[in-house]
């Protein structure tokens, strides 16, 4: 059966890459990647040289009729993403989709995630997390969204740009209350990898203390919400969120 493999590759430390996926990238006939340059540098890196197909958010469906019809004329295809794994928040799901529906295979190559490199050492309880991914850019369906997820009795796991890390905390520290601990997971498995965690209310302080604190790659997790207290504080806070979004 024609299959495409959907193969993990580094968040950061180029070595984190499995001794399977090398094998696979090595024999297949060509390498669908969301950033050509990027991917061609990691092959580099291992001495392979394949084909490679541009896969990105802006031409998915496209890329995946070409996947699709090169899989059935009998070519072995792998799929990347810039970094992690394909389909966690990047581009990836369409195609696996158009592969399933032809009656194609889809194979994991498993490997590094941010969000669960990340939650392995927040130390936070994570018998149930919950990801959430990139939020909204836009402040008012920020907030909207995080008041939704004030309850949420398990760790949240969100992504960051570097550009919005200050404003992102502040709608954390806004939504959740001062108490809960946030974990601030910065450039992981790089060189300036930081991993810090402190209560929601430190977390604005500890991030203007140092410009390098606000550069690079974040996972943002935070502390499940404990069973609520039915006082009605707790819903009379999060309505208030909801009402000054309405107004
Ligand atoms: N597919 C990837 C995965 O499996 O983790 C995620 C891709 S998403 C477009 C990129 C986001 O992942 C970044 O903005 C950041 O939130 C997170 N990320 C990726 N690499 C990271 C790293 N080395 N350290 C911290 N966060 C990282």
């Amino acid at each position: 059966l024609s299959t495409l493999y959907v193969l993990a590759t580094p968040i950061g430390n180029v070595c984190d890459i499995s001794l399977r996926a090398l094998h696979v990238l090595s024999l297949v006939d060509a390498v669908a990647c969301e950033d050509t340059r990027n991917t061609a540098h990691l092959l580099n890196r291992y001495g392979i040289s394949k084909p490679l197909l541009a896969a990105h958010q802006h031409n998915e469906h496209e890329a995946a009729e070409k996947i699709v019809a090169r899989l059935q004329a009998g070519e072995r295809i792998a799929l990347v993403s810039d970094a992690g794994t394909p389909g966690v928040s990047d581009p990836g799901a369409r195609i696996v989709d158009a592969v399933l529906k032809a009656g194609l295979r889809a194979l994991p190559l498993p490997g590094p995630s941010a969000a669960i490199t990340a939650l392995s050492v927040s130390g936070l309880v994570n018998d149930q997390f919950q990801f959430i991914g990139f939020l909204p850019s836009k402040a008012r369906q920020r907030e909207t969204m995080l008041a939704g997820l004030a309850n949420v009795a398990a760790t949240l796991v969100l992504y960051e740009a570097p550009h919005r890390i200050i404003e992102t905390v502040d709608a954390l520290l806004h939504a959740f209350g001062p108490t809960r601990q946030v974990v601030l997971a910065r450039e992981l498995t790089k060189l300036f990898e930081t991993v810090h965690r402190c209560p929601l209310s430190e977390a604005p302080a500890w991030i203007a203390a140092d410009p390098m604190r606000q550069k690079g790659e974040f996972v943002l997790l935070i502390e499940a919400a404990q069973a609520v207290v039915d006082d009605g504080a707790e819903a009379d806070r999060i309505l208030n969120i909801l009402l000054a979004d309405l107004s």
